[in-house]
């Protein structure tokens, strides 16, 4: 068969793929490329600081709003060395709608928070400076950051006076449980730009990834200063 014959019989094949292309929401399939890369580079700075180390942590962003989608790593990866296509897309149950692999166990939480408070990029790191300071915290439930000049790169935050108060929940394997905490404590606590998990790690949040990136940022730089200037001992 000659090329010009074959092509004859492709072409109604390639306009039906490109008619199907056509139809699926080229803004949410942007969204996900775009959420992805820059979980990605997130990934690389987190790890070299050491905040996720041996495939810990999980981070995801918002791709649509109704109905809740959001881009989610798979578990079990190294964040120091993520790819885009080891993204998912999950639904408003965790199920997987787009990707291969398994989403964290704690996708349940990501959910909880991006219904909460309405997040659109979630993040979540397993640093020495909260697992120590959740440990040694837990009895008061939460840790008061007070009278520090970073505290001002908190999304509100006007002045180094701001009282910020970071919950510390009790950690669990039953997500669907820890989930169900995880929305109590954003309903009792307005305006808390995060919460840890007891000897875990810290769940902060962002209205996107650029906001939730410094969010982890200001609040590990803050929670390694409580560490280093003895809180831990002191509590
Ligand atoms: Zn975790």
């Amino acid at each position: 068969m000659s090329a010009v014959a074959k092509s004859k019989i492709k072409r109604p094949i390639n306009s039906r793929i490109n008619a199907r292309q056509s139809e699926q929401p080229s803004q949410d399939v942007s969204r996900f490329a775009e959420a992805a890369a820059g979980l990605v580079e997130i990934g690389k700075s987190f790890y070299a600081r050491g905040w996720v180390l041996g495939t810990s942590g999980n981070f995801s962003a918002v791709v649509s709003r109704e109905p809740l989608r959001l881009a989610i790593t798979s578990t079990g990866l190294d964040k120091g060395r993520l790819t885009p296509a080891q993204f998912l897309e999950i639904d408003n149950a965790a199920n997987v709608v787009q990707g291969d692999g398994r989403p964290s166990a704690e996708a349940l939480l990501h959910l909880a928070i991006a219904r909460g408070v309405d997040a659109g990029a979630i993040l979540h790191t397993h640093s020495v400076w909260s697992t120590v300071l959740s440990g040694s915290h837990a009895s008061q439930r939460g840790i008061a950051l007070e009278g520090f000049e970073m505290l001002k790169g908190l999304e509100g935050v006007r002045t180094h006076k701001h009282r910020e108060w970071l919950p510390i929940l009790e950690n669990s394997q039953d997500m669907i449980d820890l989930g169900e905490c995880v929305s109590k404590i954003l309903r009792e606590s307005p305006g808390i730009h995060g919460f840890l998990l007891k000897e875990h790690g810290l769940y902060t949040w962002g209205a996107g990834l650029q906001e939730a990136k410094r969010h982890v940022e200001i609040l590990e730089f803050l929670m390694e200063v409580l560490v280093r200037s003895g809180a831990a001992q002191s509590a």
